[in-house]
């Protein structure tokens, strides 16, 4: 990446390589959506990626999207924002009222308040299940063996529109073998959208299936604090 490339020509190119991988994996390049992740990056850059025809949007914090995204998407209503960093609960009607979709659902107290937001607020956000399939104990996701119940439990018990799955891979590993599981839990399920890959390891998800990749440094640059 370099100085002089702009966040119009890194997403012009990355839509090529998305499309390109797709490709060779035997997929239609229409089934990978880039999401473009704005979390610490200003108003002005989610404006420069809108200005390039880029409508899908990721942030990892409530408070953060709240205050950047609203008059944004007043000027582009087809914007479509998604949560994916993880949810306090006593976040969730916030959360419901602001996002299109919420890819960090992740224990039970949490399905419950969604559920019962989405049915006071009558806005059904997509969901997607996020799954800690490095079995980390500092990152948020259901543990790979409790998430066929967990799952069912979400659909069944809570009525709640899950789409689709996610998950963050450990940052040192291998990340095949763990887009290979999130991709097999959801063939279990039915569940056709799978959240996965990043700036480090997106060619490798899309490999595996990925209908969606969410890139930050790779559009927008380093992020100037950690997030
Ligand atoms: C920050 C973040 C991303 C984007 O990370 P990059 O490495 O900058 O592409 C993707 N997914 C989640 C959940 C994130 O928090």
């Amino acid at each position: 990446m370099t100085g002089t490339e702009t966040i119009a020509d890194r997403l012009r190119n990355l839509r090529d390589r998305i499309a390109d991988l797709a490709q060779a994996a035997g997929r239609d390049p229409a089934t990978v959506a880039l999401m473009a992740v704005s979390k610490t990056h200003p108003a002005e850059s989610v404006a420069a990626a809108l200005a390039a025809g880029q409508r899908l949007f990721g942030e990892n914090r409530v408070q953060e999207a709240a205050g950047k995204y609203p008059d944004l998407r007043a000027r582009h209503p087809d914007l479509r924002l998604h949560l994916i960093g993880p949810l306090q609960s006593n976040k969730a009607t916030e959360a419901v009222a602001l996002f299109d979709a919420i890819e960090t659902l992740d224990r039970p107290r949490l399905a419950e308040v969604l559920a019962r937001e989405i049915t006071r607020q009558d806005r059904r956000p997509d969901l997607f299940i996020e799954v800690n399939t490095g079995e980390e104990a500092q990152k948020s996701g259901i543990l790979p063996a409790a998430a066929d119940a967990f799952i069912d439990e979400c659909r069944d018990k809570w009525k709640l529109p899950v789409v689709g799955l996610m998950c963050i891979p450990p940052e040192h590993d291998d990340p095949a073998p763990h887009f290979a599981l999130l991709r097999e839990i959801a063939r279990r399920h039915g569940l056709t959208r799978l959240s996965m890959g990043m700036s480090a390891d997106y060619e490798t998800a899309i490999r595996f299936g990925s209908t969606e990749v969410r890139l930050g440094t790779a559009i927008f640059g380093p992020r100037g604090t950690a997030a």
